[in-house]
């Protein structure tokens, strides 16, 4: 009964280490790559994967907050950590003394962090974020240089990094565009004014796939690193995807297989009617495990090497897929919900279309309740 899972997730550590080679081996020596480790690693297990980023080169690690900051000190110290939300006022004390740099987007923030550091007698090292289009953190562009003048001039903070983010960068180039000349035409000033920033960053995954110009010295990908390529509009003129390869699968059972006739209303509210015999396997996977209800009647699932039509509602614990008039299966046989089996393969990027969502909430969907196996490289 060892390692004999209902339902679990394999995630392949050789994968990411070759992912990481291949984003430094694009982005080059000079630029430091900050992986993007935040809800548990896009689901991936966040000590695991951090202990593995740290010995492939990742240079930073982005979290989401301070818990995952204190995660991955437990794994390794001394990897300059960024928190990529803005900071709780009841925050600010616990961040300097874990020292994780805070990314700054008003003065009010700044002046917390100035106290802090006076109290604590540390120099804090910060991020400025500038809003370029995003509307989320950030000081508008137009008011960016009086912010920098006021972090530069409080003292206990020094001035680590200056970035922006891309709201679009998947889809439309023309946006894209925009936030990357008002962000250059604030880095033109403070050339000019002889003011260096030592980091300055704007590129996630999308932006690395479309928007090169914008690497500077330090890039932020989260999904490339975990081989999920973003799709959107805008077509990809980059041969990265073609080298990376994604990190994780998810897998569970066929625990029953049944002869239905035709008119067998199938699942929660019968929103599906057999039109005809069929063979219907129960998988043990549902919304539960984080297979989401929303790929009911849309999604597909690999058995025995086929592609196989989820039938109805999923449910929390369960699903029902159409299994091939020629293929035999068996109660314990594999089912693979995002990954390979035979020639097939589900993608999360696949799966999110079946479900009208986005690969990243795919991967972070997948519960507590789903082990995560870890295979190849050396597992934390
Ligand atoms: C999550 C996040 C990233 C990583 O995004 P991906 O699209 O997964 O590469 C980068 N920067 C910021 C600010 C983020 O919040």
């Amino acid at each position: 009964m060892k390692n004999y899972y209902r339902c679990w997730a394999e995630v392949d550590l050789n994968a990411l280490r070759e992912n990481l080679a291949w984003l430094r081996h694009r982005v080059g020596e000079d630029v430091k790559i900050m992986t993007v480790v935040k809800a548990d690693a896009y689901g991936h297990g966040l000590k695991q994967i951090a202990a593995l980023l740290m010995q492939s080169g990742s240079d930073l690690f982005g979290v989401a907050n301070l818990q995952e900051a204190q995660a991955i000190r437990s794994v390794g110290r001394g990897w300059p950590i960024l928190m990529l939300g803005a900071c709780l006022p009841g925050e600010v004390d616990t961040a300097v003394r874990d020292d994780v740099m805070p990314t700054i987007s008003t003065g009010d923030e700044a002046n917390r962090f100035a106290a802090a550091a006076k109290k604590s007698g540390k120099t804090v090292p910060v991020h400025l974020k500038v809003d370029t289009g995003m509307g989320r953190l950030g000081v508008k562009a137009s008011e960016a240089w009086e912010l920098i003048e006021h972090v530069l001039g409080s003292p206990g903070l020094d001035l680590q990094g200056l970035y922006t983010h891309y709201a679009s960068v998947e889809d439309d180039a023309k946006f894209s565009r925009q936030q990357a000349v008002e962000f250059g035409h604030l880095l033109q000033r403070l050339a000019a004014n002889g003011i260096r920033i030592p980091l300055v960053h704007a590129n996630n995954s999308g932006a690395l796939l479309h928007e090169p110009d914008t690497v500077f010295n330090l890039v932020r990908p989260g999904l490339l690193v975990y081989g999920v390529v973003p799709t959107g509009r805008r077509p990809q003129a980059s041969t990265l995807q073609n080298h990376l390869r994604p990190a994780l699968s998810f897998h569970c059972r066929v625990s029953l297989i049944k002869q239905i006739p035709r008119g067998t209303p199938l699942s929660y509210g019968q929103t599906f009617v057999s039109p005809r015999q069929m063979r219907v396997a129960t998988i043990t996977a549902g919304y539960g495990d984080g297979y989401l209800r929303a790929g009911s009647n849309r999604a597909y699932v690999l058995i025995g090497g086929r592609r196989c039509r989820v039938l109805g509602r999923i449910t929390m614990d369960q699903t029902l897929a159409e299994l091939p008039r020629s293929l035999a299966a068996q109660p314990g046989d594999e089912a693979v919900l995002i990954g390979r089996q035979g020639d097939e393969e589900v993608t999360a990027n696949q799966l999110a279309a079946w479900c009208g969502t986005v690969p990243w909430e795919i991967l972070t969907n997948i519960t507590y309740r789903v082990p995560r196996v870890y295979r190849g490289g050396q597992a934390a």
